[in-house]
C-alpha cells in the first residue's frame, strides 16, 4: 500500500514515511493510492475478534511496512485495559427510536480522540526505535487534542511533547486533565492569549525550517493518516455491533463534526465496502460543512465568523480533512483538486454544486445544524425518557440523526465525548452536575505542573531549546 498527495505532486511513499510527516510537499494530504475491499465472507469472519485484533486486521490493509505480529502487538498495547479501564471498549447503547450511541469516550481524556491517538502514540514510538530518531511534538490546544495526545505519548521512549495551551480558557477539568500529568517528556506551555495565538505561534516556529529540522518537530493533527485510519475501525466495530450474522444489513452512522476528520473515516470505511446506508454529518451553529452537502458551495469562515458555541470541539470555520473527501469526489484527479484549491485560495469559496446529486447518491451523504437551544433540548429529553446523560457534542448528533431514522435501518450516533468534560451545560441543560467516572474523582486536587509564558514565539522556542532532548548534531 502506498500513498499519494490529494495534490497530485508526491512519488508514491509508503507509510512509515508518511506516518511522521504533516502536509505534503505539494501542500496537499497523504492519501492510499487506492481504497481495499472487504469482501463479505471476511466482514463475517471478523464478528467474533475482539477491538484489538480488528484493529490489527483494518490498519493491517492499510500498512504494509510493519510486519503483522508487530501490529498486533501496537494495536493490544493501544486498546488494553491501561487506557480503557471498563467493562466494555467501544459499547452501543439503545436510545430507542431506532437510535443508538456507539461509546467512543471510554478512553483516558473521556473524547473520541483518544481513539486514534493511542494507536499514535505506539506506532510513533515503534517506527521511531526502528530508525533510531526521536521527535519533539509542538502543538496547540483548546482542550481534547492537547489532552488526547498528552495521554497517548506520555511516557514514551524517544518522544517529547510541547503543548501550548491558553490560559485561563479551558474548563477546569479539561486544565486538570493535562496540568496533573507529571511526565517528564510532557510540557505543558500556558500561553497568555486565545487558541489562535498558541496556534500562531507553532505556525511561526515550524515556518522556521532550520529550527523545525534541528529539533525535530512534528505534529499529531488531526490531517495525520494514522489517525484516520485507526478510526476506521471503529465504524466495522459498530456495523459488526448492531448487525446480525449472514445479512449485509446496512446501517446508518451520525458523526458530530469539526474538522471533517471522524466523518471522513466512516467515507473511507463505506468505500471499503461496509455496508453502510448513509453518512450524517452533523454541525453546530458554524455549518460550513452543513452548507456544502445542502448547496454544493464550500465557503470556510474566518477566525471572526466562528461562533463560540456550547459544544466547542465543532467550532472549526476550515475543514482540514475536508479535502481527502474532495479527492474522492474529483474522482482522485490531483489536477482538479489542486486548480480548486486555487480558486479557493483566490475567491474565498468553490462550487461545486454539479456534483450535488453525487453526495448523496454516490457517498450516502446527509448533514444538518444543531443550536444551542437544541442541545440543551436533546440532552434533556434524552436524559428523561432512556437515562442516559449525553454531551453537547454528542447531543448535535442525536439532533440531527433523528432527523434521518429509516425504519429498519439501525442509526448508530457516535458518542464524541462523556458530559463530565462539559459540567457547565450539562448543568444548564438538566439543573445538575455531570457524573465523574470513579477513577477521576480526585483529579482536581491533583498537583498541576504547567510553565506561564507570554504570548511570544521567541519564548516558546527558548523553552523548547532548554527542555527537548539535544539535538543530533550536538549529541556527545
Ligand atoms: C474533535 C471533536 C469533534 C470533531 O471531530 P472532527 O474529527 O474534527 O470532525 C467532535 N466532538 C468532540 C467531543 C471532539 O473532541
Amino acid at each position: 500500500m502506498k500513498y499519494v498527495s490529494t495534490r497530485g505532486g508526491m512519488a508514491p511513499q509508503a507509510f512509515c514515511d508518511i506516518l511522521l510527516e504533516g502536509l505534503a510537499p505539494d501542500g496537499g494530504l497523504a492519501m492510499p493510492e487506492s481504497i481495499p475491499r472487504v469482501p463479505a465472507e471476511t466482514l463475517e469472519q471478523w464478528r467474533h475478534l475482539g477491538y484489538a485484533e480488528l484493529a490489527a486486521e483494518i490498519l493491517g490493509l492499510f500498512i504494509d511496512d510493519i510486519p503483522r505480529e508487530d501490529l498486533l502487538e501496537l494495536t493490544r498495547a493501544a486498546y488494553g485495559r491501561d487506557a480503557f479501564p471498563g467493562d466494555e471498549m467501544v459499547p452501543l447503547k439503545p436510545l430507542g427510536a431506532g437510535l443508538s450511541l456507539l461509546g467512543l469516550s471510554e478512553g483516558p481524556t473521556l473524547a473520541f480522540k483518544d481513539m486514534a491517538m493511542q494507536f499514535l502514540g505506539q506506532v510513533f514510538e515503534y517506527v521511531l526505535e526502528h530508525r533510531g530518531a526521536t521527535l519533539n511534538i509542538l502543538g496547540a490546544t483548546s482542550g481534547d487534542t492537547g489532552s488526547a495526545a498528552e495521554y497517548a505519548m506520555r511516557g514514551k521512549r524517544g518522544i517529547t511533547v510541547f503543548m501550548l495551551s491558553p490560559q485561563g480558557r479551558m474548563s477546569a477539568f479539561q486544565r486538570a486533565q493535562m496540568y496533573s500529568l507529571q511526565d517528564e517528556n510532557i510540557h505543558n506551555i500556558a500561553v497568555d492569549g486565545v487558541f489562535d495565538d498558541c496556534q500562531d505561534i507553532v505556525k511561526a516556529l515550524a515556518g522556521d525550517l532550520e529550527f523545525k529540522s534541528a529539533y525535530r518537530l512534528g505534529a499529531v493533527n488531526s490531517i495525520n493518516w494514522a489517525r484516520i485510519a485507526a478510526q476506521v475501525v471503529y465504524y466495522f466495530w459498530g456495523w459488526l455491533r448492531a448487525t446480525r450474522p449472514g445479512n449485509a444489513q446496512p446501517v446508518s452512522f451520525c458523526v458530530p463534526s469539526g474538522n471533517f476528520g471522524n466523518i471522513l473515516a466512516g467515507h473511507i470505511a463505506r468505500e471499503m465496502g461496509l455496508p453502510v446506508r448513509r453518512l450524517v454529518l452533523a454541525t453546530n451553529e458554524n455549518n460550513v460543512l452543513e452548507e456544502f452537502f445542502r448547496t454544493g458551495i464550500y465557503r470556510p469562515r474566518s477566525s471572526e465568523q466562528t461562533h463560540a458555541t456550547s459544544s466547542p470541539s465543532m467550532d472549526i470555520s476550515k475543514a482540514s480533512n475536508f479535502e481527502r473527501f474532495v479527492f474522492d469526489l474529483l474522482g482522485r484527479d490531483g489536477g482538479r483538486l489542486k486548480a480548486l484549491w486555487r480558486e479557493l485560495e483566490q475567491t474565498g469559496q468553490f462550487d461545486l454544486s454539479a456534483l450535488k446529486p453525487e453526495f448523496e447518491g454516490r457517498y450516502g451523504f446527509v448533514s444538518g445544524t444543531s443550536s444551542h437551544a437544541d442541545r440543551l433540548a436533546t440532552i434533556r429529553r434524552v436524559k428523561d425518557e432512556t437515562g442516559v446523560l449525553i454531551d453537547p457534542h454528542t447531543a448535535d448528533g442525536v439532533k440531527v440523526a433523528a432527523g434521518f431514522v429509516e425504519d429498519g435501518i439501525p442509526m448508530l450516533v457516535l458518542e464524541t465525548a462523556l458530559p463530565a468534560k462539559f459540567a457547565e451545560t450539562i448543568l444548564e441543560a438538566t439543573g445538575a452536575e455531570p457524573p465523574v467516572p470513579a477513577h477521576l474523582a480526585d483529579l482536581s486536587s491533583l498537583p498541576q505542573r504547567v510553565v506561564n509564558m507570554a504570548c511570544d514565539a521567541g519564548q516558546v522556542r527558548d523553552y523548547i531549546r532548554e527542555h527537548a532532548p539535544l539535538p543530533d548534531s550536538e549529541a556527545p
